[in-house]
């Protein structure tokens, strides 16, 4: 087995105990890992760097390309970036992969038999952080899907199945709603699922979908989404199966990985040898199979468990009854390290598969559809509040090619033919499709947008509207 180099960043709060420890661990099960130190987070950001991380330790990073990070604080205000999500972006980091199992009946759990693996999609959706303020009543964060992102992301989940013996893979959106986002998404997995014949797919509205899983976890196997939703359930799945300090994740790119436990750094415990280094632990144990050590993740994971089974826990998961000691962090590192080679004997022991390869081709470039402009959807800021008033002033507009066809606000049609009852905003959206017989081009919009100026109507923004190969790629308004 080769020496692997990997980063290694010790964090803040809790970070650096649960990191001496589960380095502690891993070393004593015979990882052979060589690590290069760097320092990101608090002390980064509060020394005036806004992304918590210097470029000497990217660098590292980029080098290394496997990267164990413990917690860190961001620090609350001030403009500091998280720099998780900006290190999964950077890194092209587009699968966030998460086991959730429960430990029953050695943690407490209302799902004994909970065994599930949620696949996130990291990089784009709400979290491109493409955020306006647009008018004084409304702002507003751009939600971006793209068909790259969702091909990589569900053939990722598919894979995954696939390697690790998984039988069905569940996608969970709300595309009932947001039927060209959430609805791509849907589509891919659709175009996806059916690559792999022998794994089961279905698909389930986010919102049930999340309260079945929930309610009985048992059912779900792979669970592969978008980015915000997959953030959320991945912690709700982690809380169901027994507590989210046990859980620990992997953020998979092309090139490089990033491993880490999914709970934060703690601030209030830290420095007390009370914190639960199992969430880390659980990071470290995907690396070890991320860099083909695969036979100490076993072990190290066998004799995890074995003491989890003992009932030597942390505070954290310490229940009078089933638990039998209450360790601080370095005395549950020592117990994890005396059980190393022993197998737990009524929880499952893990036999990891060897040499894993997950099949995943770079992303094809499609052939360019044929894009037609078929309208233009003006947002005006306008405070008055009476659509009618709104519908006098858009009429001054100079326009022989395009004209007024909708008006909405917060997406609700409110002329013509819109309802008295519906509240609306400072924030209008004002959809132009082209006169009769006429067809348009970019030009028509700024003569309409240089007339708009003229006449001192606030545009705030503008979204065209488009054909791809001749269907509709756009929303109608909600009531339309
Ligand atoms: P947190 O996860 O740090 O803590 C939530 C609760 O869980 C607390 O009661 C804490 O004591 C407990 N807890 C968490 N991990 C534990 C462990 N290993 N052992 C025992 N108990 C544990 O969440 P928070 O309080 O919302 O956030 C604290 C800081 O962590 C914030 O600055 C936040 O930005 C940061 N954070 C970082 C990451 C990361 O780096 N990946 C993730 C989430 C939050």
């Amino acid at each position: 087995m080769k020496t692997k180099k990997i980063t290694v960043a010790k964090g803040d709060g809790i970070g650096p105990e649960i990191m001496d420890a589960t380095l502690k661990i891993i070393l004593a099960a015979g990882a052979k890992i060589e690590v290069e130190e760097i320092e990101v987070g608090e002390k980064v950001y509060l020394a005036g760097n806004l992304a918590g991380i210097d470029k000497a330790s990217w660098d590292i990073i980029r080098k290394n390309k496997v990267f164990l990070k413990a917690p860190i604080t961001t620090p609350q205000g001030g403009g500091y970036k998280s720099l998780n999500v900006t290190t999964r972006k950077f890194l092209g980091l587009y699968a966030n992969v998460r086991p959730c199992a429960s430990l029953h009946p050695y943690v407490s759990t209302k799902h004994p038999v909970m065994d599930i693996v949620i696949i996130r999609e990291n990089e784009e959706d709400l979290y491109a952080g493409i955020e306006h303020q647009q008018t004084d009543e409304v702002v507003q964060c751009l939600k971006l899907i793209s068909r790259p992102g969702c091909e990589k992301i569900v053939r990722y989940a598919f894979e995954y199945a696939k390697q690790y013996g998984r039988k069905k893979v569940t996608c969970f959106t709300k595309d009932n709603i947001m039927k060209q986002t959430d609805g791509l998404f849907h589509q891919v997995f659709d175009e996806i699922a059916k690559e792999y014949p022998e794994i089961e797919n279905e698909h389930w509205i986010i919102d049930i979908g999340a309260a079945k899983m929930a309610d009985t976890p048992e059912l779900f196997d792979v669970i592969v989404m978008p980015n915000l939703y997959g953030d959320v359930l991945s912690d709700v799945a982690a809380q169901i199966a027994g507590s989210v300090g046990l859980a620990g994740s992997a953020n998979i790119g092309e090139e490089c990985a990033m491993f880490e436990a999914i709970h934060g750094s703690a601030p209030r415990r830290a420095g007390q040898n009370m914190a639960n280094p199992s969430g880390l632990l659980q990071g470290a144990i995907q690396m070890l199979c991320h860099i083909g050590q695969t036979e100490v993740a076993e072990k190290v994971q066998n004799a995890w468990l074995t003491t989890i089974e003992e009932g030597i826990h942390t505070y954290d998961i310490f229940k009078e009854g089933t638990s039998k000691q209450k360790v601080g962090t370095k005395e549950f590192a020592d117990e994890v390290i005396n059980n190393l080679g022993k197998k737990p004997s009524l929880l499952k022991e893990v036999v990891y598969k060897k040499n894993v390869v997950l099949n995943l081709p770079k992303y094809v470039r499609k052939e360019p559809a044929k894009k037609d402009l078929v309208g233009v959807d003006l947002f005006v800021h306008f405070s008055n509040y009476e659509v009618d008033d709104l519908v006098k002033l858009i009429a001054i507009l100079n326009s022989t090619k395009l004209e007024l066809s909708m008006i909405t606000n917060r997406g609700i049609k409110v002329w013509p033919e819109g309802f008295k009852e519906t509240f609306c905003t400072d924030h209008w959206r004002c959809r132009f499709k082209p006169t009769k017989g006429n067809l348009i081009n970019k030009n028509d919009i700024i003569e309409l947008l240089i007339s708009a100026y003229q006449h001192d109507i606030d545009i705030i923004k503008t979204e065209n509207l488009y054909e791809f190969d001749g269907k509709q790629a756009y929303s109608l308004g909600q009531g339309q």
